[in-house]
């Protein structure tokens, strides 16, 4: 046989894209598997059992055969499981660049349980909070930082190494915030400053989850720690992330 035994997946939609005139094709995360690539026949002919289902966002249910040798899965049979869509944009804007960040990152077979849980976690989370819901994305960026071997440290000076959370700025060549002290020596434009409140947020980050509901981050906030974050990682994998919702929070 050319094909394949069918196989049973859960997974979340990380990405679709329209393909010809009647069809999908989505990169979903699977626990099993990891990322794989589906190719949805017909499914934007609404006559079709799997209309509408294929949204970015959307954890389903499906069953796929394939190829040997083949990378990519032919989808068969599909149910909608939940979709993490919020009614608010803004948040949807936060989620769906949790989706794009896994979409751009290896996830090797092993760990994609891990990953998977991490995201499902994320966009269920960020339900119930409105406001605030880009310090969850932020509490994303440390756990994958993690995940990478990319810790941010939050608690010690990436050049004294002192202990502090006291930070002035992110140093772009030494990938770590740095203290008041070891500021004045660094040539400025390495350094990325931060203000009180970024501090503040910054103190807070690992715990945040527990705070949402009593914080307020001013847009100037919310856009310069999602910059450093992204910096960090892409300093790690050559410019390599490039979230396009991130552009409409
Ligand atoms: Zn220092």
């Amino acid at each position: 046989m050319n094909y394949q035994p069918d196989k049973l997946y859960q997974g979340i939609i990380l990405k679709k894209v329209i393909y010809r005139e009647t069809s999908i094709i989505c990169n979903i995360l699977t626990p099993q598997d990891g990322k794989i690539t589906l190719l949805a026949k017909g499914v934007r002919q609404s006559k079709n059992p799997a209309f509408g289902l294929l949204q970015i966002l959307a954890e389903l249910e499906f069953s796929t055969h394939r190829k040997k040798d083949s990378e990519w899965h032919i989808l068969k049979t599909c149910e909608l499981k939940q979709t993490y869509e919020n009614a608010s944009f803004q948040t949807t804007a936060i989620l769906q660049a949790g989706a794009e960040l896994f979409d751009q990152m290896i996830i090797p077979v092993p760990e994609a349980t891990t990953y998977y849980i991490l995201l499902k976690n994320y966009l269920s989370y960020t339900h119930n909070f409105d406001n605030n819901s880009i310090a969850l994305f932020w509490r994303l960026l440390l756990r994958v930082f993690e995940l990478n071997g990319i810790t941010l440290d939050l608690m010690h000076c990436v050049s004294c190494g002192k202990e502090t959370s006291l930070f002035n700025g992110y140093h772009l060549q030494k990938q770590g915030f740095i203290c008041p002290q070891c500021e004045n020596d660094a040539f400025p434009l390495m350094i990325e400053k931060i203000t009180t409140e970024e501090k503040d947020l910054l103190n807070i980050l690992p715990a945040i989850g527990i705070k949402l509901d009593s914080i307020a981050i001013s847009p100037q906030a919310a856009k310069q720690i999602t910059r450093i974050l992204m910096s960090h990682l892409n300093l790690h994998f050559n410019d390599h992330f490039n979230l396009k919702s991130l552009k409409l929070i």
